[in-house]
């Protein structure tokens, strides 16, 4: 299905085809902890996911190895998607973001990035 969603202020919007959304990940690294946000189980190839950003407001976040990419709207500063540590390429999406999705009823897994070195 499509599913559509943004950041806050609405100057940064995306889309994307996935299967409906019904389980979450969280992750316990130094960067997901902080954030505190529910991202998509599922990944989404740069194909399958259509970004839109007004003036300028997608920005980018790394740190360690650079190899995860942590976007974020830099007008409202709503974390909205990251392309992942282990798939580059691949964004996982904030289920707060999406539309007609309540992130507080979706069920997650944790991962343990902790573990891991970025
Ligand atoms: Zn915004």
């Amino acid at each position: 299905m499509l599913h559509t969603g943004s950041c806050h202020c609405g100057a940064l919007s995306f889309e994307f085809e996935a299967p409906p959304v019904t389980e979450g990940l969280r992750c316990n690294c130094s960067i997901c902890a902080r954030k505190g946000a529910t991202m998509t189980g599922f990944s989404v190839s740069s194909e399958q996911i259509r970004i839109k950003a007004k003036d300028g407001a997608l920005s980018t976040y790394t740190f360690g190895s650079g190899v995860a990419k942590h976007h974020f709207c830099n007008k409202c500063g709503i974390y909205t998607f990251h392309q992942t540590l282990r798939q580059p390429g691949y964004y996982r999406i904030n289920i707060g973001c999406i539309d007609g999705v309540d992130s507080s009823s979706i069920p997650f897994e944790v991962f343990n990035g902790a573990a891991i070195k970025s």
